[in-house]
């Protein structure tokens, strides 16, 4: 068993939401909403805030239990298989940093070893070349030795990315991975999930870098995914007036054919003034 737990490659996973709904106090945050992410693939979610991207994301991390319908990783019910054995086939990176750490930064991506071991069971030489590798994927290697609870919030966001590899899972579910980040830092973070191999779901607001890499966008508006498809399908002005009420062009990038988004401020007055 083990795809994970040792060196070598990691094998895709694959994700299934069967019409997961999310009630909570009589409110519907997630509506019906179903999406498959073969294995390799990446796939954004996108769509305005409150959208229900975080609240469906933690349904599929297990950190929330659907009213209705159900979440399959790997084929299995999320909520059949065991925490530790959902640790070993999916690795979430999520908004909320948590805060009581007082670890180092080697600490906290040693914690994605975790569902591997057996309490109290130390690191082996496997584990600390998994981390110091993660580490170095994440241009964190320098602070190893910090205290996580310091670093700014795009570090800390980094070597929170460098837990999920470490946990050398087959999916990967992010919630705006990007956001505390520098440009570099958001190309690289986004590379490297899409270079993995790995199959993953990225909450992503920036509808470009989600074009640039991600296979298919699904789109949500008010708990519900209103439009999905490959980024080119999906991102049109039609899509971007309806989900978002801009006025937006799209255009191709002119070197790689990837669809761009520009959104017009002030659609009375397309020139600068
Ligand atoms: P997104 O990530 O797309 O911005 P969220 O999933 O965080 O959206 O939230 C969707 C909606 O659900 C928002 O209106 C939010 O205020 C609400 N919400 C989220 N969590 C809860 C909760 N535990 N109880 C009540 N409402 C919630
Ligand atoms: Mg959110």
């Amino acid at each position: 068993m083990a795809h994970a737990a040792k060196g070598g490659s990691v094998i895709p996973g694959e994700l299934r939401a069967e019409n997961v709904g999310v009630v909570v106090a009589g409110r519907a945050l997630v509506h019906d909403v179903s999406l498959h992410v073969p294995p390799g693939q990446v796939a954004a979610l996108a769509g305005p805030n409150g959208a229900g991207k975080s609240t469906l994301l933690r349904t599929l991390y297990r950190a929330q239990r659907p009213t209705s319908g159900r979440v399959l990783v790997d084929g299995e019910d999320v909520w059949r298989i065991g925490a530790r054995r959902l640790a070993q086939r999916l690795a979430a990176v999520m908004q909320e940093t948590p805060g009581e750490f007082d670890l180092t930064v080697y600490d906290v991506v040693a914690m994605g070893r975790s569902p591997y071991k057996r309490a109290f069971q130390g690191d082996d030489a496997d584990d600390r070349q998994i981390i110091m590798g993660a580490l170095e994927a994440l241009d964190v290697t320098v602070l190893a030795h910090a205290s996580f609870d310091r670093l700014s919030g795009g570090e800390k966001q980094r070597v929170l990315i460098a837990r999920a590899l470490a946990q050398r899972t087959g999916t990967i579910v992010l919630d705006e991975p990007t956001n505390h980040l520098d440009l570099r830092h958001q190309l690289d973070a986004l590379r490297l999930v899409r270079d993995l191999g790995v199959t993953a779901v990225i909450a992503l607001h920036d509808l470009n870098l989600a074009a640039t890499f991600c296979d298919r966008i699904h789109v949500m508006a008010n708990g519900r995914v209103v439009v999905d498809g490959p980024p080119a399908q999906v991102l049109t002005p039609a899509v971007l007036a309806e989900v978002y009420h801009v006025d937006a062009e799209v255009t191709r990038h002119p070197s790689t054919g990837i669809p761009q988004i520009s959104v017009i401020p002030d659609p009375g007055r397309r020139t600068l003034p």
